[in-house]
């Protein structure tokens, strides 16, 4: 285990709770922060889910407010009354403009202060290739600037970027905490409890997750 300490940009959602509790598994508990980002989404509940799940695993977490993006940028994720869809170009409007630049900028100038080196994200590129700023091209590129802009050596992990959901629902697992994931995260682009089960969202994990259970019974 590595003495030293660790930063997770953490939604509440399946993915950043893995890498919360990877990285619990990882640095120690004590050796783990969470930093959490409100920015005006559509839906409170994930933010519910994130203060929960931090307060549960007894991981102090920061809340940030970047609510300002609603005056700067319009998509689905964070307003009322926009209908989720997939552009042509295959980015689902639910994309926000310039949304992991920041988060990753705010995450890396509270880990300095704090003396941390590792930002974990939860980002990945393999089911979401239409988010630019997931791809592992953009993380290590911020990572070279965050550096070169703070004088640091922060090193940006992101340990879902090549997983399938399925593959992250089988790092949960073997982390011994798929209940705990699928009891207690939110991904709902809809903001349903438990899912509305037709959002991407909903559909991505739900299918991850059922691929998953079914390798799992076909290998035991
Ligand atoms: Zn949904």
């Amino acid at each position: 285990m590595s003495s030293e300490q660790a930063l997770v940009i953490f939604s509440g959602g399946q993915d950043s709770t893995t890498c919360l509790l990877q990285a619990i598994e990882n640095y120690g508990r004590s050796n783990v922060q969470a930093i959490t980002f409100q920015y005006g989404q559509r839906h409170t509940l994930e933010l519910e889910c994130a203060r929960r799940i931090a307060q549960d695993l007894g991981i102090t977490q920061t809340v940030l407010d970047l609510s300002l993006m609603q005056h700067i940028t319009r998509n689905a994720l964070m307003s009322k009354d926009a209908e989720i869809q997939t552009a042509a170009n295959g980015v689902p409007n639910t994309f926000v403009d310039g949304r992991n630049a920041l988060f990753l900028l705010y995450a890396a100038i509270y880990a300095k202060g704090q003396g941390i080196k590792h930002i974990i994200a939860g980002v990945c590129e393999t089911d979401f290739s239409g988010y630019p700023d997931c791809r592992d091209v953009f993380v290590k590129s911020m990572n070279v600037t965050l550096n070169l802009a703070m004088d640091y050596d922060f090193q940006i992990h992101t340990p879902l970027m090549y997983l399938t959901k399925a593959q992250t629902w089988k790092l949960a697992d073997d982390l011994g905490r798929l209940n705990y994931v699928r009891e207690h995260t939110h991904t709902c682009y809809n903001g349903v409890a438990g899912g509305c089960g037709e959002c991407p969202s909903c559909l991505l994990r739900e299918r991850g997750l059922a691929e998953y259970l079914q390798q799992k019974a076909q290998t035991s």
